[in-house]
């Protein structure tokens, strides 16, 4: 018997459509954020729990895949901040939604440099996808230090920690807020009379209305889509709660906006093609832009330091991409040549990853300015 037929004898939805449906009956419409979290995260359907999502292959490729330079330079990056911390032994070097495992195994080679670096490490990767965990462990098995694998950050051990995200941030579920009147009001994700997924929007003011206007003002016209991201702000608050007992310093890389705005930025990808997000949802990598100065203020607010938000470009500019790059190209076949010339180009270039993506760090106050962050500081939105 196929599983198709399996589930049908036992009632069971044949795809998160029909279950998001069979929820929507059940409880009334779905707020943005609950959607997001399904199409991701459902046990059964959800994006990443099913899917092998990164590459040419997949649905989307990231920096670290693009380049080795990419991860290389973060690895230095990591020596220099873990030495600023007096070198703690051991410290936990954890990693936010690894992918494939491939910036931290190219970030481990590169701090190789430094041998005591990679013996103090505890890696810890955070990954909610089995399948990508079979993957970083591939990747990982002879980077020379011990790995775990964990389920949020707050199951990472105490002690002194680098926290590296690279696109993690932009899959948290983002809640949609639009202005009617002088209120906001959820977006939600209801049936229509044919059946299908559609926007709708909430018949009762959000109750966190005031605090949605300290963001975005009180002058957002009617219609006006925001967007929050509230387990971006407990991942910060738990950052912060880290660092009241231990060095700690993260840096987060995404793509997004510098500046607070009204704007609806939900985007459905699949096979590096933009989708419907309502449409068969579950089959398709969804995310929205990252608010670096949401980030920034709630950081602030925990008692945590910030530097940048700056470019990609600028950052991986000044780390030393071009001399690394010009590294590689000693002793590189013409084809090897064109593959590093190309893919750091991709990275840097404004019209590429180099301006969209910005990069962001967050540390203990009493840390001095990491590299790269503190000197730069043009950050065009
Ligand atoms: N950082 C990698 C992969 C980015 S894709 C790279 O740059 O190539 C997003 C990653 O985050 C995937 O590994 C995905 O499985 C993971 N992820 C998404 N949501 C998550 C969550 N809520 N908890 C843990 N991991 C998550």
């Amino acid at each position: 018997m196929s599983a198709a037929e399996d589930r049908g004898l036992t009632d069971g939805p044949v795809d998160l459509t029909e279950k998001l449906k069979q929820r929507i009956a059940r409880m009334g419409p779905l707020s943005v954020a609950d959607f997001m979290e399904a199409a991701l995260l459902d046990d059964e359907f959800g994006y990443y729990r099913t899917s092998d999502p990164l590459g040419a292959g997949g649905d989307f490729i990231t920096a670290p895949e693009v380049s080795q330079v990419f991860g290389e330079l973060i690895g230095l990056w990591c020596v220099e901040v873990w030495s600023a911390m007096g070198a703690p032994k051991p410290f936990n070097l954890v990693e936010l939604g690894p992918g494939r495992g491939t910036l931290m195994a190219d970030a481990l080679r590169a701090a190789s440099l430094v041998p005591s670096f990679v013996e103090a490490a505890r890696v810890q990767l955070v990954e909610v996808s089995a399948g990508l965990r079979k993957q970083q462990k591939a990747a990982l098995q002879d980077c020379g230090a011990p790995i775990q694998w964990r389920k949020s950050l707050e199951h990472v051990p105490r002690g002194p920690a680098l926290i590296i995200a690279n696109e993690f941030v932009d899959a948290l579920p983002i809640r949609q807020l639009v202005r009617k009147g002088k209120g906001w009001y959820e977006r939600c994700v209801t049936a229509n009379a044919k059946g299908a997924l559609a926007f709708s929007v909430a018949k009762r003011q959000a109750a966190d209305g005031q605090v949605i206007s300290s963001i975005f003002g009180s002058t957002a016209k009617p219609g006006e889509i925001v967007e929050t991201r509230p387990l971006a702000d407990e991942l910060i608050a738990g950052l912060g709660r880290r660092a009241k007992r231990d060095p700690v310093a993260a840096l987060i890389i995404d793509y997004g906006h510098t500046a607070s705005a009204p704007g609806d930025t939900l985007q459905a990808v699949r096979r590096h093609d933009h989708v419907s997000p309502l449409k068969a949802p579950g089959s398709a990598d969804l995310t929205a832009h990252v608010d670096f100065t949401q980030l920034a203020a709630t950081a602030s607010a925990e008692g945590l330091a910030v530097w940048g938000p700056v470019t990609q470009r600028m950052f991986l500019l000044t780390l030393g991409l071009a001399e690394r790059c010009q590294a590689l190209l000693e002793g590189a076949s013409p084809q090897e040549a064109e593959l590093i010339v190309s893919g750091a180009g991709r990275l840097v270039n404004s019209d590429q990853m180099g301006h969209l993506f910005k990069v962001l760090a967050l540390a203990s106050p009493d840390l001095p300015a990491p590299p790269a962050l503190a000197e730069a500081v043009e950050a065009p939105a």
